[in-house]
């Protein structure tokens, strides 16, 4: 079966009355022992062979990994796991074929099981899954793990190509991290969850915060239900300064949750659950009712300074958007031009179609487009010039780069040259420093939405701050 020594732990499975195998995982395999010897033996050899071992890798399966790791908890010493994902295995599959993924798949079974040591057995855990169970506790496991990615990345045959998948890792030290089998499997998917998010070929170690973090989500899916319905909800809003006049020219209504037990919440909070829930163009819906009267009270004062809402992928993608907009402008009369919608560049490139049918809607009746976040989306200013956009606001990352370096600072100049070849007004988020602020006053850049400036703030003071223009640069105390 394998050269390798046979690994101490083994486990027993009841066949039948009488009849009683014991399994030991050694190297690729399984050795299986029985107490009887019969020719019908042979049968139910097969028999607990299918029940233990994947068909296609001949490695352990799960159920052959839960009876080690029950043996493994029954002793009084440490062990560790780590779980290995691929990375995109389902392109391979998707762009070759099961029938080349699955030979990939052998191959790189072969590349990591060459790379354990005796005291470890290797598990397809799932399709694309692999758990390296190690008897003794590992000082430094996260070196391991990634050494276990190092054996993925070696190169495989894919039809005619040579190519080198990634993986990523949850690691685990029990029983420190957990002593029972359902409760390791799940912490361990945890910790490899949190690896793949980090990017591909990284490794993480199971920390209790990330099963915090799952249950407080939980908690939060089922609060946010009562949010939208109980009004929960409040807008912020962040002034848009001149930097030809130091004039307040607009601002962004920034969503917040009051939430009654936990505080301010921010947005990064809780809109990734609202996503999930799908109830995205419920908020947007509340948002732009809420930004329609900020406007209203505005005018009454005899101001017209327009504010910006930020829209999400799900109201893009939704086809009675732009009607939903027009009939909220004429129900509460506002002109149209004070009204602005920011579109992340990510999201404009997921159904271009229906995004540039929204968008031209949205510009027919006079509303504002800008581009959020430019320069984060990958697309190129060709294609943007397609659609019918007003204003670019350039990413925060790319203003915080130019006080690092030369080249940080060329980019930004670039897209602003650019963006004013196709009339775009510009707008630069996140500036946080004086010296970002020259820099870009230099570069002629429109307008500076950032800390510098002011924070995000209560509607209130956000009309008291654009009346002192040019006078107030400090964060407000409410902001957060
Ligand atoms: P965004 O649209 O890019 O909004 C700007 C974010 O940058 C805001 O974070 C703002 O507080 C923050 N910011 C502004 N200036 C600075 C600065 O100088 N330094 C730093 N470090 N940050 C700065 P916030 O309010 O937490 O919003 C985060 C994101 O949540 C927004 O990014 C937007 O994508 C989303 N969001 C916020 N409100 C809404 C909403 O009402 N509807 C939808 N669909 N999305 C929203
Ligand atoms: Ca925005
Ligand atoms: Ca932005």
């Amino acid at each position: 079966v394998s050269r390798k020594p046979l690994t101490r732990i083994g486990f027993s499975i009841p066949l039948n009355r009488w009849m009683l195998v014991r399994v030991f995982p050694v190297g690729t395999g399984m050795l299986i022992m029985a107490n009887d010897a019969s020719e019908s033996v042979v049968k139910q050899f097969q028999l607990a062979q299918k029940i233990v071992m994947d068909p296609l890798t001949g490695l352990g399966n799960k159920l052959a990994m839960e009876q080690q790791i029950i043996a493994l908890t029954k002793r009084d010493r440490s062990f560790s796991i780590v779980l290995l994902g691929l990375d995109r295995f389902k392109d391979v599959n998707d762009a070759h074929g099961y029938a080349v993924g699955d030979m990939a798949l052998l191959e790189v079974v072969s590349s990591i099981q060459s790379a354990t040591v005796a005291a470890e057995t290797l598990y397809r855990f799932s399709g694309d899954e692999f758990a390296v169970v190690s008897e003794a506790a590992d000082a430094d496991l996260a070196l391991r793990a990634s050494a276990l990615i190092q054996a993925v990345k070696h190169p495989i045959s894919l039809n005619d190509a040579r190519v080198v998948l990634g993986a990523s890792a949850g690691t685990m030290n029990c029983p420190r991290d957990g002593d029972e089998f359902e409760v390791i499997v799940k912490r361990a998917g945890l910790a490899l969850r949190e690896a793949k998010k980090s990017g591909r070929d990284t490794v993480a170690a199971y920390k209790p915060e990330m099963e915090l973090a799952t249950q407080m989500r939980s908690v939060l899916e089922g609060e946010l239900r009562t949010a939208i319905d109980g009004n929960q909800f409040m807008l912020m809003v962040q002034p848009k300064v001149s930097l030809a006049t130091g004039e307040v020219v607009g601002g962004e209504v920034l969503i917040r949750w009051a939430h009654p037990k936990r505080g301010m919440l921010a947005p990064g909070v809780f809109l990734g659950i609202a996503e999930e829930i799908g109830a995205m163009v419920t908020i947007d819906q509340w948002v732009l009712k809420q930004t329609l009267q900020f406007l209203t009270e505005l005018s009454d004062q005899g101001r017209h300074i327009p504010l910006s809402m930020n829209l999400s992928v799900d109201s893009l993608n939704d086809m009675y958007l732009a009607e939903r907009v027009a009939k909220a402008l004429s129900d509460a009369k506002v002109n149209p031009r004070l009204l602005e919608v920011e579109i992340p560049e990510g999201a404009l490139m997921f159904d271009v179609k229906v995004s540039s049918k929204v968008l031209t809607e949205l510009n027919e009746m006079g509303v504002t487009i800008s581009i959020d976040d430019f320069g984060t989306g990958y697309s190129s200013f060709a294609y943007l010039a397609q659609f019918p956009v007003h204003v670019l606001k350039i990413d925060r990352s790319f203003v915080n780069d130019m006080s690092n370096n030369e080249a940080g600072k060329k980019i930004v100049k670039g897209m602003i040259r650019l963006a004013h070849s196709l009339s775009l007004e510009v707008v630069a988020e996140g500036a946080e420093t004086e010296e970002q602020v020259t820099m870009l006053k230099r570069m002629k850049c429109d307008t500076v939405q950032g800390y510098v400036m002011a924070k995000p703030m209560p509607f209130n003071d956000f009309v008291r701050f654009a009346g002192n223009a040019h006078a107030n640069t400090t964060p407000s105390a409410f902001s957060i």
